[in-house]
């Protein structure tokens, strides 16, 4: 399987400023030698050399992601900003044409998950065919609200797609293609559900949006359990460990939490995601940096065995 990221901030779309990006320029040429300026090469091998927020962004859309299996078919799970952008991909998969299919899983209907979907062009194409499916009560009528006039000029049923509704019940398993897919209920307002996808032995778990507080690690068995052995698990670390101390039953965790979590439950690679819009690049690249020496001084055995990876737009993973 593969997991393209086309969304990773919570709560609202955080496009980068001008300023910043005047600022990464400041602070790239202040570290430049005339060493590294001599020609292509050492140009390149100097870029390489610096910290990813310098060169790169890591978005600002709200979250959207790609899955595909071996096969190639498609499961989108959410529909926040970055959902455009695919749908834009998409159009040259045949979905241009009324001729794609793929499923749509809906984690929970927050705005920052459902944003992006009156802005996804395969939807107004007559002929292409989505399979919603969620466990949220009343999807259905939830994503056709956005659409009242009130809120958006065309309506739910403008967007001519075929558009079928799956309504699943927390811990039933379905299969969706070869995969075989399972949920499990999150601590978030209003209710938000993780999803574990399988194909043959491979397992990726998105689990977002979710709060888990090393104060308060009771119960948090059933959840090792359900993340136990993953190949990916892409988490809920909106927050630095101090300001989750002060967002106490905001929904969301920190880096610490799931570096817990994951090595508890073994898991081999730890996403972290749906990053605070008030983070920049170079705020998420301390979170990074601070995930990973927390993982060091808490796996006493050395094992190494957990990677941890920080979610940014058009990162993709291999399982
Ligand atoms: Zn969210
Ligand atoms: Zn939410």
């Amino acid at each position: 399987m593969k997991v393209k990221f086309w969304g990773v901030r919570g709560s609202i779309p955080s496009p980068i400023k001008g300023i910043s990006i005047r600022e990464k320029i400041k602070n790239i040429l202040t570290l430049a030698k005339p060493s590294d300026l001599l020609d292509e090469q050492s140009i390149k091998n100097f870029i390489n050399s610096l910290p990813f927020s310098l060169t790169h962004t890591y978005g600002g859309n709200t979250t959207c992601l790609e899955i595909r299996t071996e096969k190639n078919e498609l499961i989108i799970i959410d529909a926040g900003t970055g959902i455009r952008e695919l749908g834009n991909v998409l159009l040259n998969e045949g979905y241009n044409d009324g001729k794609g299919e793929c499923h749509i899983l809906f984690t929970h209907t927050h705005w920052d998950h459902i944003q992006g979907l009156p802005f996804f062009t395969p939807f107004y194409i007559k002929g292409n065919v989505f399979h919603i499916h969620g466990i949220s009560d009343n999807l259905e009528h939830r994503l056709r609200y956005q659409h009242n006039f009130e809120h958006f000029p065309v309506s739910f049923d403008k967007m001519e797609a075929t558009k079928i509704f799956y309504q699943h019940k927390e811990g039933e398993s379905f299969q969706i293609y070869d995969l075989t897919i399972t949920s499990k209920g999150m601590k978030h307002p209003g209710g938000s559900y993780s999803y574990k996808i399988k194909e043959k032995e491979k397992t990726i778990i998105f689990g977002s949006d979710a709060e888990f507080r090393l104060d308060n690690i009771d119960n948090l068995d059933p959840y090792i359990e359900y993340f136990k052995d993953a190949d990916i698990l892409i988490f809920d670390t909106q927050y630095t460990f101090e300001e989750q101390l002060k967002k106490i039953d905001w929904g969301h965790s920190s880096a610490a939490v799931a570096t817990d979590l994951a090595l508890k439950a073994n898991v081999k690679n730890l996403v972290l995601f749906h990053h605070d819009p008030s983070y920049s690049d170079e705020t998420l690249d301390e979170v990074f940096l601070r995930a990973k020496r927390y993982r060091d001084m808490i796996d006493s055995e050395n094992k190494k065995s957990l990677k941890i990876h920080i979610a940014y737009e058009g990162l993709e993973l291999f399982v």
